[in-house]
């Protein structure tokens, strides 16, 4: 990168703020995984969204590519640069505006953590819609760019569905703030839901209104284990259909006893395929978790945790998944949705493919089984093994009637796959949003398009 582009970029953020340390570039140009590694000319951290956008324009006029990083958590290497990027860093745009409990909203920067947030907005009893395992790294921004799920999709919805309104450093150097509950003003750019799921394509959001929701009074927890996957799932759609639902999680029986051998995580129930469920209102709703759970197919009396400690070591089971997975080196990742009767059939015939090009490896499967959104990660399996079994995996999710990019987005991993989960219709309207707004395509330009 010349000199120059490197002292107009430390101008607009402070000499503090931009590295060319090969180190630091280095440690940036990762993905969380440790699987993909790129390559970064420059790191810059913009303290506002008028510098975020002074950075973005004087990329563009100098014709360098631009990579935008939030926390850095993305499963789908959205955040490795592949074009000598300068990366831009949202990690200083943290405040947090003034809780409003009456109205149940917050204004928000876009570097904040989610784990910042989700402890800002407790002591209002408010919770965020959206919790995940990569809280205390994960940002807002990052969130809304990938239209994130989790553990509480299933009562919530998405972060999408917590978006109140946006502010966007276009790609042009102009900000912009758009309302996601107005009509916009015209078609294409204006809208703030396009900024969503566009894994930072068209803009870098800088601050985000949120929705809040009270925190329910009551709650309660159940583990339940079950010897088959089909039974499981039975279950689940049953619970999903249930008001005060407010998690359903998947956990591969194979990840607790990971968990319990090396990590030294009791697991209270046995079975090869575990349920997280928890229910939550403004009444008990034990009776009716006991009434629901009353039949269902369990392999043993299910655990159930009335108070916040118990309850809390039934979640550290699920939450313990994102530990073992890492347990033998980065694991291979695939993150589907499906519909719930495709899901027992989705698991054989991935181990039968994954056992046909990976005999040692061992797949472990969990997620969010209220909407379908599964994580499949293969654990010891190379890299000449993934480029043998991922592209018949995306082929086999298609033909189950699933969908190739889930929850993590499409990122640069998943590029070449996108015609197998948007339509050509549109994908012809994304590319033709982005050429709208970026015409020269720097920013971002990893991800979503070959
Ligand atoms: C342990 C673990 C568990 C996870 N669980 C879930 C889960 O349950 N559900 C789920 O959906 N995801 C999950 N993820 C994936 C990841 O946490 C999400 O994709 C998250 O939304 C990424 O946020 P981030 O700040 O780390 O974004 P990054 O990884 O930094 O960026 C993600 C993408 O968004 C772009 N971007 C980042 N910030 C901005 C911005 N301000 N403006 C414009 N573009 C931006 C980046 O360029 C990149 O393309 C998990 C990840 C880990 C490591």
């Amino acid at each position: 990168m010349s000199p120059t582009l490197v002292d107009r970029l430390a101008a607009i953020v402070g000499p503090t703020h931009i590295s060319v340390d090969p180190d630091v570039l280095g440690s940036r140009s990762v993905d969380w995984t440790g699987r993909y590694r790129g390559h970064a000319t420059a790191l810059v951290r913009p303290g506002t969204a008028d510098a975020v956008a002074e950075v973005l324009r004087t990329c563009r006029d100098a014709g360098v590519y631009v990579t935008v990083q939030g926390g850095r958590t993305s499963l789908v290497a959205g955040t490795v640069p592949e074009h000598d990027d300068v990366l831009v860093s949202t990690e200083r745009l943290t405040d947090i505006g003034h809780v409003d409990t009456a109205r149940q909203r917050v204004r928000v920067g876009a570097g904040v953590t989610l784990a910042a947030l989700q402890s800002v907005v407790a002591a209002a009893r408010l919770l965020v819609g959206v919790d995940l395992a990569a809280r205390d790294s994960a940002t807002v921004g990052g969130m809304v760019s990938t239209n994130a799920g989790g553990l509480r999709t299933v009562r919530y919805g998405t972060m999408g569905d917590q978006v109140l309104g946006l502010e966007v450093a276009l790609p042009d150097g102009s900000v912009v703030r758009r309302s996601a509950t107005e009509r916009p003003d015209r078609s294409g750019g204006d809208d703030a839901s396009v900024f969503i799921g566009a894994e930072g394509t068209l803009g870098v959001i800088t601050a985000v209104d949120m929705r809040l929701h009270p925190v329910p009074a009551h709650r309660v927890t159940a583990l339940c284990g079950f010897a088959d996957l089909e039974s499981l799932v039975e279950t689940g759609r049953t619970f999903r259909d249930i008001e005060t639902i407010a998690a359903l999680e998947l956990i591969d029986g194979r990840a607790a006893t990971l968990a319990a051998e090396q990590l030294g995580l009791a697991n209270p129930v046995p079975g090869a395929w575990l349920l997280l469920i928890e229910l939550a209102g403004a009444t008990d709703p034990t009776d009716r978790l006991a009434d629901a759970l009353d039949g269902i197919g369990v392999c043993a009396e299910p655990a159930v945790g009335v108070d916040a400690v118990a309850q809390h070591r039934l979640w550290q089971v699920r939450e313990s998944v994102a530990d073992v997975v890492g347990l033998f080196g980065p694991p291979v990742k695939f993150d589907v949705s499906l519909p719930l009767s495709a899901i027992p059939s989705f698991e054989q015939q991935s181990a039968a493919l994954i056992h046909r090009y990976a005999p040692t490896a061992l797949p472990l499967l969990f997620g969010h089984v209220g909407e379908g959104n599964l994580h499949l990660n293969v654990l010891r399996c190379d890299g000449e093994q993934e480029s043998r079994i991922y592209p018949e995996m995306m082929n086999l999710i298609a033909a189950l009637g699933g969908n190739v990019s889930s929850e993590h987005g499409v990122g640069s991993r998943k590029r070449g796959y996108l015609a197998m989960s948007r339509s050509p219709a549109e994908i012809a309207k994304m590319r033709a949003l982005k050429s709208e707004l970026d015409p020269t395509g720097y920013l971002n330009p990893a991800v979503l398009f070959d």
